[in-house]
């Protein structure tokens, strides 16, 4: 599936065996998102066993249509280490939007088909509901040659799950964009899920294109009082079928996951939904362990997603402190990314020795209040840089924090460490 060259390039950069990779590429418990017909200078594997992967969501929105502050993100996602870039617009121009994002993106960029097609319908035809078959396989194939390397794909909401959300009365709701559109489609037309009827044909585009199904999790719950509901799990049952699927049919597939969650179900989550579907990668959004840190959002999805990682998640989405109040803006993202990478790292430093000297390494030179080479080896140098510099001390050696009882110091003075 994959050239040799491109195997042994990636099992250097993830610090693993060649033979590894392709045996777990094999049994699809690693994928690598890459359209055959685009060159990712960037490339990344996410699966079992590798260092957890972060994704960054920008794009347009129905309300911010200009698109060059996503192009902007996009720049400074990159530079801050996003393994993948998604596109979510939802607003102005789609296609070009788009091939914009791709032409700048040096890594895998992921997009959600299923905006497009409900925006054209709404353009054509007045209404976002109002998309056949047709208009499905026309966006997914268009976006194939576009060379996106991996589509969410929401299959597995189906139809009897309305009356399930009729009865229980969720509190969240259905949070997923995906997810609210198709929940519509479903009760508008009284048909079965589109992309579930049809995911034959969506697979052998993916496949003829080598595009990794990301299946979506529609009925995520949106707020932890849903945490682990029957809608949840009924659709992760849904999920693990498709999974099988594009398993047999030779097709790259991970799979998506919660959420708000409460804290103490996180690890169950992971570890229920990587035994029902196989062990493929494991995608989270979020989790969020809790609802009312507004403002607050990347730093509560850090924490959920840092125990997710414990348990077995692969792929982090970047949560950013604008999540359920506005469009994110640069800053925004900044501060989510950073979020991420913290959840992600701390997982790390526990399997990669050389990740853990890392820490190793800052940590002597900390010691040593070895300034130029703390900021070196910092997760942000330049923020690590700006802090310092922003309150000037006497002497180098300390900083304002404790000034002359500095701990460090005072234990210098000392032979304790001799
Ligand atoms: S002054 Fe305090 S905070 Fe600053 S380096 Fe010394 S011990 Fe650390």
């Amino acid at each position: 599936m994959f050239k040799a060259s491109l195997i042994k390039k990636l099992s250097k950069k993830e610090l693993v065996p060649k033979n590894y990779l392709e045996k777990k590429l094999k049994e699809g418990k690693i994928v690598i998102p890459l359209n055959r017909k685009r060159e990712v200078e960037n490339i990344t594997a996410i699966g079992e066993g590798l260092r957890i992967k972060i994704n960054t969501n920008i794009g347009t929105s129905p309300e911010k249509k200009g698109y060059k502050d996503e192009i902007e993100k996009l720049k400074i996602a990159i530079s801050l280490g996003t393994d993948t870039i998604m596109d979510l617009s939802t607003g102005g121009n789609l296609r070009n939007i788009r091939k914009e994002i791709i032409k700048y993106s040096s890594v895998p960029v992921g997009t959600v088909p299923i905006y497009e097609i409900a925006k054209n319908a709404e353009d054509k035809r007045g209404s976002f509901d109002k998309f056949t078959l047709d208009d499905i396989l026309e966006v997914i194939t268009e976006q194939a040659k576009d060379g996106v390397d991996f589509f969410t794909i929401h299959a597995g909401i189906l139809k009897n799950t309305l009356d399930i959300i009729k009865e229980n009365k969720r509190v969240g709701g259905i949070v997923s964009r995906g997810g609210a559109i198709l929940a519509r489609w479903m009760y508008i037309n009284n048909k079965e899920n589109p992309l579930y009827e049809n995911f034959d044909k969506i697979l052998s585009i993916a496949k003829e294109y080598n595009i990794v199904i990301s299946l979506g999790d529609a009925l995520r719950p949106g707020a932890v009082a849903d945490s682990t509901d029957n809608l949840q799990m009924q659709e992760l049952k849904v999920l693990s079928e498709l999974v099988r699927v594009c398993l047999k049919e030779g097709v790259q597939v991970m799979v998506e996951g919660p959420g708000h969650i409460k804290l103490d179900e996180i690890g169950t989550n992971i570890l229920l939904a990587k035994k029902l579907c196989r062990g493929v990668p494991f995608y989270v959004l979020g989790p969020l362990p809790t609802d009312i840190a507004c403002g607050y959002d990347h730093i509560t999805s850090a924490i959920g997603g840092a125990i997710a990682g414990l348990n077995g998640a692969d792929f982090l989405c970047v949560v950013t402190p604008a999540e359920h109040l506005r469009h994110p803006s640069i800053e925004d993202i900044k501060d989510g990314i950073m979020a991420s990478k913290i959840a992600a790292h701390s997982v790390d430093i526990l399997r990669f020795p050389e990740e853990w000297q890392k820490d190793l390494n800052l940590s002597l030179y900390r010691r040593k209040r070895d300034w130029s080479n703390i900021f070196k080896l910092s997760m942000n140098k330049n923020k690590a840089e700006s802090y310092r510099k922003s309150l000037k001390t006497h002497t180098t050696d300390i900083c304002t924090m404790c000034g002359k009882f500095c701990s460090l110091k005072i234990l210098d003075s000392c032979d304790l460490y001799k």
